[in-house]
């Protein structure tokens, strides 16, 4: 099989509702060699990214937006660390959205986000995004129940936006098991060089957790469109995140048919004294 066939299990269909519980965080199907050998060919798919995002920054046309979502410890700080390992900085860049300011409050909440997306030639990885303000604002009440409901809708007519105007769009759900974030934690308290992540909130966080893969099911549910699709990933085994990310992320810019652009003259006819 393709591998292309084999990442489409994990793409959301438009209007496909989701039931979390039925997707399985542990699922590895689409690898059935071991551990190592998707190392390796994980390496491989790296190196494809540096040369397609070398392409797209000589190219100057694309513009590519990724948006990773994920429960707390579900790895996007990892995904980021791996995936994009080795990329040019000047074309690629992170955009990590906090707790909005009170600046970022007086306006919209998409405001700040349109301001982060890619231009021509630039890949943007959102580590969070607008979805934070139909998760984390609708699990704790911060604004009317009308208010976060109407957001679906913006939020896939800003993305059509987005598409209309050159953004490819890829969005991914980290998806891990409630068990996995507990050992995640306990090794934010036991490991020194990880203590630095954690939290009090997220132990708070925690015991919202049915609401959030409720909320999250909503976002999956009504935001998966052709032009800006989600991606669950099972995320619990993390050289198999990394790996399926990669992937996705390395067919879709093959799609783009991209190419370096021509010189601006004949350039055999030049010559350097
Ligand atoms: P971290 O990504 O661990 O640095 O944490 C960022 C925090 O900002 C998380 O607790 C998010 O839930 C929170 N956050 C991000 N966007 C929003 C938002 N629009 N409204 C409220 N909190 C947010
Ligand atoms: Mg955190």
């Amino acid at each position: 099989m393709e591998r292309w066939e084999k990442m489409k299990r994990y793409l959301v269909k438009p209007g496909q509702k989701i039931n979390l519980s039925e997707w399985d965080p542990d699922e590895k199907s689409a690898w059935q060699d071991s551990k190592k050998e998707a190392k390796i060919e994980f390496s491989n798919i790296n190196n494809k990214l540096e040369e397609y995002q070398e392409l797209l920054y000589a190219e100057q046309k694309h513009k590519i937006l990724i948006v990773l979502q994920a429960m707390d410890t579900g790895g996007k700080d990892g995904v980021i660390r791996a995936v994009f390992d080795g990329v040019n900085p000047a074309g690629v860049r992170v955009a990590s959205f906090k707790v909005p300011t009170s600046e970022e409050l007086s306006h919209d909440y998409l405001w700040r986000i349109h301001k982060q997306t890619p231009g021509k030639g630039e890949m943007v990885i959102f580590n969070r995004s607008h979805y934070e303000d139909v998760l984390v604002v609708r699990v704790h009440n911060l604004v009317s129940k009308e208010t976060w409901e109407n957001r679906f809708s913006h939020i896939n007519n800003f993305e059509k936006l987005l598409s209309d105007e050159g953004t490819t769009i890829l969005k991914f759900f980290l998806h891990i098991s409630k068990d996995e974030q507990k050992e995640r934690l306990q090794e934010r308290l036991d490991i020194p060089e990880k203590q630095w992540k954690f939290s009090a909130g997220d132990l708070k966080e925690r015991l919202l957790w049915d609401e959030y893969q409720k909320a999250f099911e909503d976002v999956l549910t009504k935001t998966s469109t052709k032009y800006a699709p989600w991606y669950i990933i099972p995320a619990n085994r993390n050289w198999y995140r990394n790996w399926l990310i990669s992937s996705i992320i390395v067919d879709t810019l093959k799609s783009l048919k991209m190419k370096f652009p021509q010189p601006e003259q004949n350039l055999s006819e030049i010559k350097i004294d």
